[in-house]
C-alpha cells in the first residue's frame, strides 16, 4: 500500500493520481489541487458598495437643500450601506467597509431629514399665503 507515494506527494482528489504536494493543478486531469482561499481576497478589500454608499452619502448632504436633489444620492447611500452591512454580518464582505457604510447611512439619513424639513417649510409657506 502507498508504495509509490513519496512524502511530498499527495493523491489528486479528482482522479487519485499521485501529484507533487506543491502542484497547484493535477497534470493528469487538470483538477485544481489547491483551491485559492477566497477569504483572503474578501477579507482585505473594502466592498465597492461601501465606497459608493459613503460617496453618495457625502454628496447628498450639500444637495439636501436643493429641492430633492439630495434624495437621489441619499437613497442609494442608505440602501447600499445597509446591504453591505448585511454582507459584513454574513462574512461576505470586508468589515473594513463598516465605517464607510455607517457614514453613508448617517449622511443619507441627514439628507432625507433635511429634505423633509424643506418640504415642511414649503408647505407652511403655501398655507401662510406667501
Ligand atoms: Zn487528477
Amino acid at each position: 500500500m502507498n508504495q509509490g507515494k513519496k512524502p511530498d506527494e499527495i493523491y489528486c482528489q479528482s482522479c487519485g493520481n499521485l501529484i507533487s504536494e506543491k502542484a497547484v493543478m493535477c497534470p493528469k486531469c487538470g483538477f485544481m489541487a489547491k483551491s485559492i482561499p477566497r477569504t483572503v481576497t474578501i477579507g482585505d478589500r473594502i466592498n465597492p458598495m461601501a465606497i459608493i454608499s459613503l460617496i453618495t452619502g457625502i454628496v447628498s448632504l450639500p444637495c439636501g437643500w436643493l429641492w430633492g436633489a439630495g434624495i437621489v444620492f441619499a437613497i442609494p447611500a442608505i440602501i447600499l450601506g445597509i446591504l453591505d452591512l448585511r454582507n459584513i454580518n454574513k462574512c461576505k464582505s470586508s468589515s473594513r467597509g463598516k465605517g464607510f457604510d455607517i457614514a453613508g447611512i448617517v449622511c443619507g439619513g441627514l439628507s432625507i431629514f433635511s429634505f423633509i424639513i424643506v418640504i415642511v417649510l414649503f408647505l407652511i409657506g403655501i398655507s401662510s399665503g406667501y
